[in-house]
């Protein structure tokens, strides 16, 4: 994608979101700044050594973009926005990439890139994307997980205005859960801690205790793994707390 077509994305949404002008050119700035420097990433090769290589734009890894946006997310807490758009802007630099169709081989790619740049978004595509957003980690992950990429190059930019427009709002949106949050986090503490954790612990004391009668010490360790695996086992748990940290309550 061009630097044209993120910087009007980024110009779009500060727009919107009704950003003052010097944190829209914190915004607008960010986001070309991959294509600038580059992110560098620790990666394994085959033999498992590591060695930093540069991200690859036109196949970002969504992992990556979540810390980018979990950075983000904490620096508006602690009230640094300026460092909190300027990671966001870095993120929505590579949501952006990820809605242009690769081609076969990569090849089609760079003709894909001019078309993009002749093209413009709508101020409605944003206000659409804002309109919908959740200020959620599970709601920007769900949104990352279903960027397809398109071939269309009027399509894809539209899906990447709207997208990185419902992200940004995520991450910006209230830093105060809602009313019942607390209670509701409390209730699934509760719950974690007076039954799933003894039954977990049960379980490892039980199957400890067998490896022991039949003499096989080995199968402490499934029953350990089995025992983790019922402690983890309380989704609903570990995705409130993921909220909580995203209302910096924990
Ligand atoms: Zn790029």
């Amino acid at each position: 994608m061009k630097w044209k077509n993120h910087k009007d994305m980024a110009r779009g949404i500060a727009k919107e979101l009704d950003l003052p002008p010097h944190l829209a050119e914190v915004l607008i700035e960010g986001s070309i700044q991959p294509d600038k420097n580059g992110d560098l990433l620790v990666r394994h090769d085959r033999n498992w050594i590591p060695h930093r290589s540069r991200m690859r734009h036109h196949r970002p890894d969504r992992r990556y973009i979540m810390i980018l946006i979990w950075k983000a997310r904490r620096a508006l807490l602690e009230s640094r926005e300026e460092d909190a758009i300027w990671c966001l802007g870095r993120a929505i630099h590579y949501i952006q990439d990820l809605n242009v169709a690769r081609g076969i081989f990569g090849l089609a790619h760079d003709s894909k890139e001019s078309d993009i740049g002749e093209y413009e978004v709508a101020e409605s595509v944003f206000r659409e994307g804002i309109r919908n957003a959740v200020s959620s980690p599970r709601y920007v992950w769900k949104c990352l997980k279903a960027i397809k990429p398109i071939s269309n190059p009027a399509t894809a930019l539209s899906q990447a205005a709207m997208y990185s427009a419902t992200i940004s709002a995520a991450v910006l949106g209230d830093t105060r859960p809602e009313a019942t949050f607390e209670k509701d986090l409390a209730r699934a503490k509760r719950i974690h801690w007076s039954r799933f954790a003894p039954l977990s612990f049960g379980m490892l004391v039980v199957l400890s205790a067998i490896s022991f009668f039949i003499d096989q010490i080995w199968f402490v360790i499934p029953s350990f793994v089995l025992a983790l695996l019922i402690f983890r086992l309380d989704l609903g748990y570990y995705a409130m707390r993921e909220e909580a940290i995203w209302y910096g309550l924990e």
